[in-house]
């Protein structure tokens, strides 16, 4: 017998990290001494404050049972308390949070929700694949916004022809984002409501990196704009923020209509957050001041070192990213994105991201993460010298 995989499953592209894990493997077995700036996963541990909150709350016999599917009432509570404190805004956590099992289970539901087929999603392109997979999974069809250095990294609103935006049911947006690192501006974000109000789609908003950044900057929720509730949600992460990839807690906030679509759509799929889970994530927003600075402090040390072994490799067009832990530049020497990433592990053992595993329009680029050291930060920097880049 043979077990040929669904349709909507062999549309997909290949999923580019399973590629670069392979890749990384190899040169490990060939006994290489990797730096590996690849994979956007913080390499430092969560917090102990927060693992103390988990160990005490798996003892308590009432979290063992199933979780409620939208979120314990006081996870959800914490989130608001977070968004008021952080960026000033309101949310009723009855209607207008629900929890998620990481913010890509949000992402990856999300169109399931509310796509029809022959539906049109805006997806950033270079962006994270799960907008495009999970818009196919739908049957819905993705329509790249290119994201250029001549646009800031920020969608052309009015590149998209009317006739786009007139079957248009659902747009993805990423600030900070992933890969460029590029900040939105309030302005941008305001001209997506009008857009969104004008042709009725739903906005979603990954905001994995809203409280990362370098140098004490705070990027902007899309939540803070007036008429953002109107027209979307917001997913967010305790991901990124804490070093908690591993746990798999997140959330979505904002219009209570897609809230209850997307709540509605998860109950038949899973069955929430391990309450212990979420009372670490209650401890994590709780103690955000005590720990988050630290951890950005980690970040910009890091990205000092990446800036001061690119002045030595002489890239006149490097400029610093302001947030995200990503630094995304062009390639060296004319190399494709392919060849410059294959170039790094082959001649300096340094794994990096091609910037067309992030679509198309990230050719001619590259990504680094800041998830390694300090010192091998410049370590790799030195080998890219001495290798010719
Ligand atoms: C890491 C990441 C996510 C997913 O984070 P979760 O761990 O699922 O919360 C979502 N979006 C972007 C852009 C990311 O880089």
């Amino acid at each position: 017998m043979s077990f040929v995989v669904s349709n909507r499953l062999s549309l997909l592209p290949p999923y580019v990290f399973v590629e670069l894990d392979r890749l990384k493997q190899q040169a490990i077995e060939r006994g290489e001494d990797i730096i590996n700036l690849g994979i956007g996963d913080p390499d430092q541990p969560t917090p102990p404050i927060i693992i103390e909150a988990l160990a005490e709350a798996a003892k308590v016999g009432e979290n063992h049972r199933y979780p409620s599917g939208i979120g314990m009432p006081d996870f959800r509570k914490e989130v608001a308390a977070y968004y008021q404190r952080r960026h000033g805004v309101d949310f009723n956590p009855a209607t207008e949070i629900m929890s998620l099992i990481g913010s890509k289970e949000g992402i990856g539901h999300l169109p399931l929700a509310f796509v029809n087929p022959g539906d049109v999603v805006l997806v950033p392109e270079p962006g994270y694949p799960v907008y495009n997979s999970s818009t196919i999974f739908a049957g819905g069809e993705p329509y790249p916004m290119p994201l250029t250095q001549e646009n800031a990294f920020l969608p052309d609103l009015e590149a998209i022809p009317e006739a786009v935006y007139a079957r248009t049911r659902l747009m993805f947006l990423n600030y900070p984002n992933n890969p460029t690192a590029a900040f939105a501006t309030r302005d941008f974000f305001e001209r997506v409501i009008a857009k969104a109000r004008k042709h009725g789609f739903i906005v979603a908003h990954d905001a994995a990196y809203l409280d990362v950044s370098f140098g004490g900057r705070k990027a902007l929720s899309f939540m803070e704009v007036p008429g953002a509730r109107e027209v979307g949600i917001e997913l967010h992460s305790l991901s990124k923020t804490f070093n908690m990839t591993g746990w798999r807690v997140g959330f979505a906030v904002g219009n209570p209509e897609v809230i209850a679509g997307l709540a509605s759509l998860k109950a038949n799929l899973d069955s929430g957050v391990f309450n212990a889970v979420q009372r670490a994530g209650i401890a994590a927003l709780r103690n955000f001041d005590a720990v988050v600075p630290a951890i950005n402090q980690t970040y910009e040390t890091r990205l000092k070192a990446f800036s001061n072994g690119v002045a030595e490799l002489g890239w006149t067009d490097y400029r610093e990213p302001q947030g995200s832990f990503y630094v995304w530049l062009r390639t060296r020497n004319g190399l494709s994105s392919t060849d410059m990433t294959r170039e790094l592990l082959q001649k300096c053992a340094v794994v990096t991201t091609p910037g067309n595993a992030f679509g198309a329009a990230g050719e001619g680029y590259f990504r680094i993460a800041l998830t390694a050291k300090a010192e091998r930060i410049l370590e790799a920097c030195q080998r890219m010298k001495k290798a010719g880049f």
